[in-house]
Protein backbone atom coordinates (compact mmCIF):
# COMPACT_ATOMS: atom_id res chain seq x y z
CA UNK A 1 0.00 0.00 0.00
CA UNK A 2 1.34 3.69 -0.70
CA UNK A 3 2.55 5.40 2.14
CA UNK A 4 1.08 8.86 1.00
CA UNK A 5 -2.52 7.17 0.71
CA UNK A 6 -4.78 9.40 2.66
CA UNK A 7 -7.22 6.16 3.69
CA UNK A 8 -7.23 4.89 6.70
CA UNK A 9 -3.99 2.09 7.57
CA UNK A 10 -3.81 0.08 10.45
CA UNK A 11 -0.83 1.50 11.67
CA UNK A 12 -2.92 4.87 11.44
CA UNK A 13 -5.70 3.84 14.04
CA UNK A 14 -4.43 4.03 17.63
CA UNK A 15 -2.30 7.22 16.92
CA UNK A 16 -5.64 8.72 15.22
CA UNK A 17 -7.41 8.42 18.13
CA UNK A 18 -4.86 9.99 20.59
CA UNK A 19 -4.54 12.66 18.31
CA UNK A 20 -8.25 13.58 17.65
CA UNK A 21 -9.15 17.12 18.38
CA UNK A 22 -11.92 16.98 21.09
CA UNK A 23 -13.65 20.52 21.17
CA UNK A 24 -14.20 23.08 17.98
CA UNK A 25 -11.71 25.55 19.84
CA UNK A 26 -8.84 22.88 19.14
CA UNK A 27 -9.95 22.02 15.28
CA UNK A 28 -7.43 23.34 13.33
CA UNK A 29 -8.28 25.31 10.07
CA UNK A 30 -11.96 24.72 8.15
CA UNK A 31 -12.55 27.90 9.26
CA UNK A 32 -16.21 28.81 7.21
CA UNK A 33 -17.14 25.11 8.52
CA UNK A 34 -16.45 25.56 12.25
CA UNK A 35 -18.03 29.42 12.11
CA UNK A 36 -21.26 27.28 10.63
CA UNK A 37 -21.03 24.29 13.04
CA UNK A 38 -21.04 26.95 15.80
CA UNK A 39 -24.01 28.77 15.04
CA UNK A 40 -25.75 25.51 14.67
CA UNK A 41 -24.81 24.32 17.56
CA UNK A 42 -25.26 26.65 19.87
CA UNK A 43 -28.87 27.67 18.34
CA UNK A 44 -29.83 23.82 18.57
CA UNK A 45 -28.74 24.24 22.20
CA UNK A 46 -30.37 27.02 23.42
CA UNK A 47 -33.47 25.61 21.93
CA UNK A 48 -32.88 22.76 23.92
CA UNK A 49 -33.12 20.78 20.67
CA UNK A 50 -30.79 18.20 18.50
CA UNK A 51 -28.91 19.54 15.95
CA UNK A 52 -30.60 19.33 12.83
CA UNK A 53 -28.56 16.71 10.16
CA UNK A 54 -25.05 17.15 9.29
CA UNK A 55 -23.09 16.13 5.83
CA UNK A 56 -19.48 16.17 5.38
CA UNK A 57 -18.33 15.48 2.06
CA UNK A 58 -14.69 15.66 1.12
CA UNK A 59 -11.24 13.73 0.51
CA UNK A 60 -10.61 10.70 2.85
CA UNK A 61 -8.32 11.88 6.15
CA UNK A 62 -9.80 15.49 6.48
CA UNK A 63 -11.20 15.47 9.44
CA UNK A 64 -15.08 14.25 9.04
CA UNK A 65 -15.04 11.80 12.13
CA UNK A 66 -13.17 14.38 14.18
CA UNK A 67 -15.79 16.68 13.60
CA UNK A 68 -18.53 14.30 13.99
CA UNK A 69 -16.73 13.28 17.49
CA UNK A 70 -16.57 17.19 18.24
CA UNK A 71 -20.10 17.88 17.20
CA UNK A 72 -21.32 15.12 19.73
CA UNK A 73 -19.08 16.73 22.63
CA UNK A 74 -20.07 20.29 22.08
CA UNK A 75 -23.75 18.66 22.47
CA UNK A 76 -23.20 16.75 25.42
CA UNK A 77 -24.42 13.38 23.59
CA UNK A 78 -23.24 10.21 22.72
CA UNK A 79 -22.07 9.14 19.26
CA UNK A 80 -22.37 6.35 17.50
CA UNK A 81 -19.93 5.08 14.61
CA UNK A 82 -20.81 3.07 11.76
CA UNK A 83 -20.47 2.90 7.89
CA UNK A 84 -22.27 2.24 4.99
CA UNK A 85 -21.41 -1.20 3.69
CA UNK A 86 -21.33 -2.32 7.02
CA UNK A 87 -24.94 -1.99 7.49
CA UNK A 88 -26.74 -4.88 5.22
CA UNK A 89 -30.17 -5.04 5.96
CA UNK A 90 -32.89 -2.79 6.61
CA UNK A 91 -32.88 -4.78 10.61
CA UNK A 92 -29.53 -3.97 11.65
CA UNK A 93 -30.28 -0.14 10.82
CA UNK A 94 -33.62 -0.29 12.74
CA UNK A 95 -31.91 -1.99 15.49
CA UNK A 96 -29.35 0.78 15.85
CA UNK A 97 -31.35 3.47 15.35
CA UNK A 98 -33.98 2.02 17.88
CA UNK A 99 -31.04 1.85 20.60
CA UNK A 100 -30.07 5.57 20.23
CA UNK A 101 -31.05 8.13 23.17
CA UNK A 102 -32.61 11.66 22.76
CA UNK A 103 -30.33 13.70 21.01
CA UNK A 104 -27.44 11.37 20.53
CA UNK A 105 -25.57 11.53 17.18
CA UNK A 106 -25.16 8.33 14.52
CA UNK A 107 -22.42 9.05 12.49
CA UNK A 108 -22.62 6.95 8.93
CA UNK A 109 -19.31 6.94 6.95
CA UNK A 110 -19.53 6.61 3.25
CA UNK A 111 -22.85 7.14 3.62
CA UNK A 112 -23.00 6.84 -0.65
CA UNK A 113 -22.46 2.73 -0.04
CA UNK A 114 -25.69 2.50 2.12
CA UNK A 115 -27.81 -0.21 0.14
CA UNK A 116 -31.17 1.18 -1.43
CA UNK A 117 -33.28 -0.58 1.70
CA UNK A 118 -31.57 0.65 4.24
CA UNK A 119 -30.93 4.07 2.68
CA UNK A 120 -35.24 3.77 2.33
CA UNK A 121 -35.20 2.92 6.19
CA UNK A 122 -33.96 6.47 6.69
CA UNK A 123 -36.20 8.50 4.78
CA UNK A 124 -38.91 9.04 7.84
CA UNK A 125 -36.16 8.43 10.37
CA UNK A 126 -33.99 11.38 8.94
CA UNK A 127 -37.56 13.35 8.86
CA UNK A 128 -40.46 12.05 11.35
CA UNK A 129 -37.89 9.83 13.58
CA UNK A 130 -40.02 7.30 12.99
CA UNK A 131 -39.79 4.04 11.22
CA UNK A 132 -42.33 1.50 9.89
CA UNK A 133 -41.22 -2.40 10.25
CA UNK A 134 -42.95 -5.39 8.42
CA UNK A 135 -43.32 -7.68 10.74
CA UNK A 136 -44.40 -11.71 8.95
CA UNK A 137 -44.75 -12.74 6.10
CA UNK A 138 -47.17 -13.04 3.38
CA UNK A 139 -50.99 -12.23 4.26
CA UNK A 140 -50.55 -11.71 7.54
CA UNK A 141 -47.58 -9.68 7.34
CA UNK A 142 -47.93 -5.82 8.99
CA UNK A 143 -46.13 -2.71 9.08
CA UNK A 144 -45.70 -1.52 13.14
CA UNK A 145 -44.36 2.50 13.49
CA UNK A 146 -41.83 2.89 15.69
CA UNK A 147 -41.04 6.37 17.41
CA UNK A 148 -37.33 7.02 17.00
CA UNK A 149 -35.41 9.65 19.85
CA UNK A 150 -34.86 12.78 17.98
CA UNK A 151 -31.34 11.91 17.04
CA UNK A 152 -28.66 13.40 14.73
CA UNK A 153 -27.45 11.95 11.50
CA UNK A 154 -23.71 12.71 10.54
CA UNK A 155 -22.97 11.57 6.66
CA UNK A 156 -19.54 11.75 5.47
CA UNK A 157 -18.96 10.71 2.27
CA UNK A 158 -15.69 11.50 -0.36
CA UNK A 159 -18.39 13.07 -3.31
CA UNK A 160 -21.54 15.12 -2.49
CA UNK A 161 -22.31 13.68 -5.89
CA UNK A 162 -22.31 10.21 -5.10
CA UNK A 163 -25.60 10.90 -3.15
CA UNK A 164 -28.91 10.43 -4.04
CA UNK A 165 -31.08 13.12 -4.30
CA UNK A 166 -33.71 12.09 -1.46
CA UNK A 167 -30.97 11.40 1.06
CA UNK A 168 -29.00 14.61 0.03
CA UNK A 169 -32.10 16.58 0.57
CA UNK A 170 -32.52 15.35 4.17
CA UNK A 171 -29.53 16.89 5.25
CA UNK A 172 -30.04 20.60 6.41
CA UNK A 173 -26.48 21.58 7.25
CA UNK A 174 -24.16 20.38 3.86
CA UNK A 175 -20.39 20.93 4.73
CA UNK A 176 -17.75 20.62 2.01
CA UNK A 177 -14.02 19.96 3.86
CA UNK A 178 -11.16 21.19 1.78
CA UNK A 179 -7.26 20.23 1.55
CA UNK A 180 -5.57 22.12 4.52
CA UNK A 181 -2.87 25.05 3.96
CA UNK A 182 1.05 24.24 4.88
CA UNK A 183 0.48 26.67 7.64
CA UNK A 184 -2.45 24.75 8.92
CA UNK A 185 -0.95 21.30 8.40
CA UNK A 186 2.37 22.89 10.82
CA UNK A 187 0.31 23.86 13.40
CA UNK A 188 -1.60 20.12 13.27
CA UNK A 189 1.75 18.78 13.11
CA UNK A 190 2.87 20.98 15.98
CA UNK A 191 -0.29 20.03 18.01
CA UNK A 192 0.61 16.25 16.78
CA UNK A 193 4.74 16.37 18.06
CA UNK A 194 2.96 18.08 21.45
CA UNK A 195 0.76 14.93 22.21
CA UNK A 196 3.30 11.93 21.15
CA UNK A 197 6.05 14.05 23.09
CA UNK A 198 8.51 14.48 20.28
CA UNK A 199 10.93 17.38 19.40
CA UNK A 200 10.21 19.42 16.20
CA UNK A 201 11.02 22.33 15.54
CA UNK A 202 9.54 25.06 12.92
CA UNK A 203 11.36 24.77 10.14
CA UNK A 204 11.07 20.52 10.42
CA UNK A 205 7.17 20.77 10.95
CA UNK A 206 6.84 23.26 7.41
CA UNK A 207 8.77 20.24 5.51
CA UNK A 208 6.80 17.55 7.02
CA UNK A 209 3.21 20.22 6.03
CA UNK A 210 4.21 20.69 2.46
CA UNK A 211 4.80 17.14 1.94
CA UNK A 212 1.40 15.83 3.72
CA UNK A 213 -0.87 16.89 0.77
CA UNK A 214 -3.07 19.18 2.59
CA UNK A 215 -4.38 16.18 4.89
CA UNK A 216 -4.07 15.96 8.43
CA UNK A 217 -3.82 11.83 8.85
CA UNK A 218 -0.92 12.02 6.15
CA UNK A 219 0.89 14.61 8.25
CA UNK A 220 0.14 12.79 11.74
CA UNK A 221 1.31 9.33 9.99
CA UNK A 222 4.01 11.08 7.93
CA UNK A 223 5.27 12.72 11.60
CA UNK A 224 5.52 9.23 13.39
CA UNK A 225 7.41 7.94 10.94
CA UNK A 226 9.76 10.84 10.83
CA UNK A 227 10.34 10.55 14.25
CA UNK A 228 11.50 7.10 13.87
CA UNK A 229 14.10 8.14 11.82
CA UNK A 230 15.08 10.94 14.10
CA UNK A 231 15.44 8.92 16.89
CA UNK A 232 17.38 6.11 15.24
CA UNK A 233 20.08 7.88 12.95
CA UNK A 234 19.87 11.45 14.77
CA UNK A 235 19.19 13.12 17.94
CA UNK A 236 15.51 12.31 18.69
CA UNK A 237 14.78 15.83 17.01
CA UNK A 238 13.04 16.42 14.08
CA UNK A 239 14.50 19.53 12.09
CA UNK A 240 14.12 20.37 7.98
CA UNK A 241 17.33 18.09 7.82
CA UNK A 242 15.86 15.19 9.01
CA UNK A 243 12.25 16.11 7.83
CA UNK A 244 14.06 15.67 4.55
CA UNK A 245 16.43 12.77 4.79
CA UNK A 246 13.38 10.49 5.83
CA UNK A 247 10.74 11.55 3.48
CA UNK A 248 13.33 11.37 0.88
CA UNK A 249 14.11 8.04 1.78
CA UNK A 250 10.30 7.30 1.99
CA UNK A 251 9.83 8.42 -1.52
CA UNK A 252 8.01 11.21 -0.66
CA UNK A 253 9.18 14.51 -2.79
CA UNK A 254 9.12 17.88 -2.04
CA UNK A 255 5.31 18.37 -3.16
CA UNK A 256 4.43 15.04 -1.43
CA UNK A 257 4.02 13.36 -4.48
CA UNK A 258 4.85 9.55 -4.77
CA UNK A 259 6.21 7.55 -7.66
CA UNK A 260 2.68 6.48 -8.78
CA UNK A 261 1.78 10.39 -8.88
CA UNK A 262 4.81 11.22 -10.97
CA UNK A 263 3.86 8.13 -13.15
CA UNK A 264 0.56 9.59 -13.99
CA UNK A 265 2.37 12.94 -14.93
CA UNK A 266 5.21 11.18 -16.99
CA UNK A 267 2.69 9.34 -18.41
CA UNK A 268 0.54 12.77 -19.66
CA UNK A 269 3.34 14.24 -21.07
CA UNK A 270 5.49 11.59 -22.31
CA UNK A 271 3.03 8.53 -23.92
CA UNK A 272 0.75 11.84 -24.80
CA UNK A 273 3.02 14.38 -25.54
CA UNK A 274 1.49 16.64 -23.22
CA UNK A 275 -1.74 16.71 -24.94
CA UNK A 276 -4.95 16.51 -23.67
CA UNK A 277 -5.94 13.20 -22.77
CA UNK A 278 -9.14 11.46 -20.82
CA UNK A 279 -9.00 9.73 -17.87
CA UNK A 280 -9.38 6.12 -19.28
CA UNK A 281 -6.64 6.46 -20.93
CA UNK A 282 -4.20 7.65 -18.49
CA UNK A 283 -5.40 4.77 -16.35
CA UNK A 284 -4.69 2.43 -19.25
CA UNK A 285 -1.31 3.58 -19.66
CA UNK A 286 -0.39 3.30 -15.96
CA UNK A 287 -2.14 0.08 -14.89
CA UNK A 288 -4.52 1.82 -12.86
CA UNK A 289 -8.03 1.81 -11.74
CA UNK A 290 -9.62 4.62 -13.25
CA UNK A 291 -12.26 5.67 -10.36
CA UNK A 292 -9.22 5.78 -8.37
CA UNK A 293 -7.02 7.96 -10.33
CA UNK A 294 -10.18 10.16 -10.25
CA UNK A 295 -10.55 10.07 -6.61
CA UNK A 296 -7.66 9.29 -4.99
CA UNK A 297 -4.32 10.74 -7.25
CA UNK A 298 -5.93 13.04 -8.93
CA UNK A 299 -7.86 15.49 -6.56
CA UNK A 300 -4.33 16.80 -4.72
CA UNK A 301 -2.82 17.14 -8.25
CA UNK A 302 -5.56 18.98 -9.46
CA UNK A 303 -5.39 21.42 -6.26
CA UNK A 304 -1.67 22.13 -6.90
CA UNK A 305 -2.25 22.90 -10.24
CA UNK A 306 -0.38 19.73 -11.47
CA UNK A 307 -3.11 18.69 -13.68
CA UNK A 308 -5.39 21.17 -15.54
CA UNK A 309 -8.90 19.97 -16.25
CA UNK A 310 -9.93 21.02 -19.73
CA UNK A 311 -13.14 20.45 -21.71
CA UNK A 312 -11.05 18.18 -24.31
CA UNK A 313 -9.52 16.54 -21.43
CA UNK A 314 -6.39 16.22 -18.64
CA UNK A 315 -3.37 18.31 -19.18
CA UNK A 316 -0.13 18.69 -17.45
CA UNK A 317 0.76 21.69 -16.42
CA UNK A 318 3.79 23.94 -16.71
CA UNK A 319 4.12 23.12 -12.80
CA UNK A 320 4.61 19.42 -13.82
CA UNK A 321 6.97 19.64 -15.98
CA UNK A 322 9.11 22.02 -13.79
CA UNK A 323 8.14 19.71 -11.21
CA UNK A 324 9.40 16.66 -12.78
CA UNK A 325 13.03 18.71 -14.15
CA UNK A 326 11.52 18.24 -17.76
CA UNK A 327 11.80 20.81 -20.57
CA UNK A 328 8.25 21.83 -22.29
CA UNK A 329 8.54 21.22 -25.91
CA UNK A 330 6.77 23.83 -28.40
CA UNK A 331 3.68 22.77 -29.40
CA UNK A 332 4.53 21.13 -33.25
CA UNK A 333 2.91 22.73 -36.05
P1 LIG B 1 -11.93 11.56 7.72
O1 LIG B 1 -13.06 11.09 8.59
O2 LIG B 1 -12.26 12.78 6.93
O3 LIG B 1 -11.34 10.48 6.87
P2 LIG B 1 -10.55 11.86 10.27
O4 LIG B 1 -11.53 12.69 11.00
O5 LIG B 1 -10.47 10.42 10.61
O6 LIG B 1 -10.74 12.03 8.69
O7 LIG B 1 -9.11 12.57 10.48
C1 LIG B 1 -7.90 11.88 10.32
C2 LIG B 1 -6.92 12.29 11.40
O8 LIG B 1 -6.49 13.61 11.14
C3 LIG B 1 -7.50 12.30 12.81
O9 LIG B 1 -6.84 11.40 13.62
C4 LIG B 1 -7.25 13.65 13.39
O10 LIG B 1 -6.37 13.53 14.48
C5 LIG B 1 -6.52 14.41 12.32
N1 LIG B 1 -7.24 15.66 12.03
C6 LIG B 1 -8.17 15.83 11.08
N2 LIG B 1 -8.57 17.11 11.03
C7 LIG B 1 -7.89 17.77 11.98
C8 LIG B 1 -7.86 19.13 12.41
N3 LIG B 1 -8.61 20.06 11.82
N4 LIG B 1 -7.05 19.46 13.42
C9 LIG B 1 -6.27 18.52 14.00
N5 LIG B 1 -6.24 17.23 13.62
C10 LIG B 1 -7.03 16.84 12.63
Amino acid sequence: KRMISTELMEEDRRLENTLRPQMLVDYIGQTKVKENLKIYIEAAKQRKESLDHVLFFGPPGLGKTTLAGIIANEMGVNIKITSGPVIEKPGEMAAILNNLQEGDVLFVDEIHRLNRQVEELLYPAMEDFVIDIVIGKGATAKSIRLELPRFTLIGATTRAGMLTPPLRDRFGVVNRLDFYTVEELKQIILRSAQVIGVEIDQEGAIELARRSRGTPRLANRLLKRVRDFAQVKYDGRITKEVASFALNLLEVDKLGLDHIDREILLAMIEKFNGRPVGLEAIAATIGEDAGTIEEVYEPYLVQNGLILRTPRGRVASDLAYKHLGLDKLTEEK
